[in-house]
C-alpha cells in the first residue's frame, strides 16, 4: 500500500485533500489523518499532487 505523510508545519489547511478524497483524508481536530487503503493509488497520487502547500508527500520504497 502506498504511504502518505502529512507535515503539519507546512499544511495551510486549504482543505483540498479533504474535499477531493474524504474517504482518505479527514480532520481530527486540526490534524489531517490519512487512510491510504481507502482509495486507489492513482487517486491518492492525484490528490497529493494537488496539495497547494506540499504538506502531503508519498513515501516511495
Ligand atoms: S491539501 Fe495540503 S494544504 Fe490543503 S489541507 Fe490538505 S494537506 Fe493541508
Amino acid at each position: 500500500m502506498i504511504k502518505v505523510t502529512w507535515d503539519e508545519d507546512v499544511c495551510i489547511q486549504s482543505g483540498d485533500c479533504l474535499g477531493l478524497l474524504p474517504e482518505v483524508f479527514r480532520l481530527e481536530g486540526d490534524r489531517v489523518v490519512i487512510d491510504a487503503s481507502a482509495a486507489t493509488e492513482g487517486a491518492i497520487r492525484d490528490a497529493v499532487s494537488r496539495c497547494p502547500s506540499g504538506a502531503l508527500r508519498i513515501e516511495e520504497d
